[in-house]
């Protein structure tokens, strides 16, 4: 199926316990463990499943599905994953969302916005965050926290990052090319780390639109980081490699030891917005925050704190050190043409004009 991924097809599978024998006796065959100048390597499959014709009608949906039950195997680290059929099926308006959003990606239904961040120590934007925004046909606006944890769980998130990385590199050249001189923060997924093509399609679409790497910016979750480091950690030094920088999102929710984030090669962390918006009422929140900021300083990596919502919060960031900020406070996510003029103004209009954008 690809570089490490392996199609099995089984006979006469009558339950789930035939699936899990087959799947058993495969894990058994497929497993080895060597030993390399003195160090165990420890080799394991992991299988997901899916049955024809319970859970699919054609081979295109039966692999989709065992996709879907391979990507959750992998997460909980159990070594066998069938999917989870009829439950899924029938209240599944999620598979047509998916259906839906595969048709999106390249019309018009699909549409970035950026969210500026700011330097504290400059007031100056140095940089803004793409974020996907999807105009359903049907449903209306749909926000991307209702779909992107399910598009997470199938090979969709590749043209869909691919998308958002072509259309926010192609406006950052735009802008380059106005005078503004600007970078774009691109999210990436779990999925990405995954895919060892990703820094070559990450390459050729900063060579397609003329954007020199450094205006780049990719950013992970921390969660995202932990679902398989080794994988991870190779594509994100291939990353470094292009001259792109990496970011991890939602700091201090995961689970990735202090330790672990030495070894990363990534210049910033973004703070997780639910220490930050309540930092100054919430007295556990200020000392999370506190705590990553001196850490981040003595990792030498860039601190992004997201979230502030207010002058107070703006102000305890500055003055506990916080590199960037941003956030509802300084302005919302909005298109293209609405940041330029944004960025246009002086600081002052600047402030005074944040709650008109939408
Ligand atoms: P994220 O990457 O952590 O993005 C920050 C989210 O917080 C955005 O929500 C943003 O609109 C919102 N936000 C920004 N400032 C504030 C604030 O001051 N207060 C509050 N309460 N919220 C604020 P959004 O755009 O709905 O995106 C939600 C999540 O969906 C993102 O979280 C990201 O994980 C994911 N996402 C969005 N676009 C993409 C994309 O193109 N690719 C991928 N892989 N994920 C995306
Ligand atoms: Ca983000
Ligand atoms: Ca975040």
């Amino acid at each position: 199926m690809s570089d490490d991924t392996f199609g099995f097809l089984a006979f006469e599978i009558k339950s789930d316990g035939d699936i899990k024998a087959v799947a058993e006796r495969l894990r058994a065959l497929i497993s080895l463990d060597l030993d390399v100048d003195g160090f165990p390597v420890v080799l394991r499959g992991t299988i997901g499943a899916a049955i024809f014709p319970d859970n699919a009608g054609t081979a295109f949906e039966l692999l989709r599905m065992a996709d879907v039950a391979l990507y959750r195997a992998k997460q909980s680290n159990s070594g066998v994953g069938i999917y989870a059929g009829n439950g899924e099926r029938f209240n599944g308006g999620r598979f047509s969302l998916l259906a839906d959003l595969s048709a999106a990606i390249g019309s018009d239904q699909l549409h970035l916005v950026y969210q500026p961040k700011v330097d504290l120590a400059t007031d100056r934007v140095t940089g803004v965050e793409a974020l996907l925004r999807w105009d359903h046909p049907k449903l209306g606006s749909i926000s991307p926290s209702q779909f992107m944890p399910f598009a997470e769980q199938t090979e969709l998130m590749i043209p869909l990052t691919k998308w958002v990385l072509e259309s926010a590199l192609n406006q950052c050249s735009r802008w380059h090319a106005a005078g503004l001189r600007i970078g774009v923060s691109v999210n990436g997924s779990a999925r990405n780390l995954h895919d060892f093509e990703f820094p070559a399609v990450v390459d050729s679409a900063l060579r397609r639109f003329g954007v020199s790497p450094q205006w780049l910016e990719i950013e992970i979750t921390e969660s995202s980081v932990m679902a398989d480091p080794g994988r991870s950690k190779a594509i994100l030094e291939n990353l470094r490699n292009l001259g792109v920088a990496v970011s991890v999102d939602d700091f201090g929710t995961g689970y990735s030891s202090f330790t672990y984030l030495k070894n990363l090669p990534i210049s910033s962390v973004k703070i997780d917005s639910s220490f930050v918006t309540s930092m100054n009422v919430d007295e556990s929140g200020h000392a999370i925050v506190r705590a990553i900021i001196d850490l981040a300083r003595n990792l030498s990596l860039t601190t992004v704190a997201e979230g502030v919502e207010t002058f107070d919060v703006m102000d305890s960031l500055r003055g506990l050190g916080c590199s960037m900020a941003q956030g509802f406070y300084i302005s919302k996510p909005a298109i293209a043409s609405e940041i330029t003029s944004w960025i246009a103004l002086d600081g002052a209009n600047r402030k005074a004009s944040s709650h008109l954008l939408e």
